[in-house]
């Protein structure tokens, strides 16, 4: 495992704009795990997989071609070698069904795998949910970016997405496997009242320290 910086936090909170940030200026690499869980789900519905039988979901998991490239510095998250369109991981369908593919354990061990490979090829920053918790409880490195609930919403808004955030984030935080939650170790920041550029420049200082 090379260097890792962890970035968890619920949705919207802007934990990947400012991921991508810094990876931008250490020159490392930004990895956005939901991703991998946003084309799984795709992929499923595309399928025709019941994403409500978390049965057919590990079923559908167990052959499913998932993998990334790292494309300027960003992971591009492939099905069968094919790279999936961010429209389609981002499609009200996909927000509605993602945490149910992702509260499944043979799901989360598939994604897990991948996202711990991409660490061995390159230093990486990388957003999520589980990141400093379970796939990379032992970097020093570990971040939680929140922010009311008021303000992510605001945030989907005005990137013209439908996205039910709150559901989303209970299901998340209540699931058996992996929940949402402040690893241990994490500088805890509430990106409110913050810009990007403010919330990158405090990681910063705390990289520092
Ligand atoms: O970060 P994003 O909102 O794109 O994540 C989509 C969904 O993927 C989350 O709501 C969650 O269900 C799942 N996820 C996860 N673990 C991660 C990242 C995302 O369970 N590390």
């Amino acid at each position: 495992m090379n260097r890792v910086i962890s970035i968890d936090g619920p949705a919207a909170s802007g934990k990947s704009s400012v991921a991508k940030a810094l990876a931008k200026i250490l020159g490392w690499s930004f990895v956005n795990s939901g991703e991998f869980y946003r084309a799984t789900t795709w992929a499923m519905l595309d399928a025709g997989v019941d994403v409500d039988n978390e049965v057919a979901v590990a079923e559908a998991a167990g052959s499913l071609e998932l993998s990334a490239e790292m494309v300027d510095g960003i992971s591009q998250v492939t099905i069968e070698g094919k790279p999936v369109a961010s429209e389609l991981m981002s499609s009200p369908e996909v927000n509605g069904a993602v945490s149910k593919v992702a509260r499944v354990p043979a799901v989360r061990e598939l994604v897990v795998e991948r996202l711990r490979a991409l660490a061995d090829a390159y230093e990486v920053t990388m957003e999520g949910r589980d990141i400093g918790s379970v796939v990379f409880p032992e970097t020093p490195y570990k971040f939680y970016v929140d922010a009311s609930e008021e303000v992510r919403q605001q945030r989907r808004a005005a990137q013209g997405l439908t996205d039910q955030i709150a559901q989303r984030d209970r299901a998340d935080s209540q699931r058996k496997s992996a929940p949402l939650t402040i690893p241990q170790g994490a500088v805890i920041i509430d990106s409110s009242e913050m810009t990007i550029d403010e919330v990158v420049t405090e990681i910063g200082d705390n990289l520092e320290n």
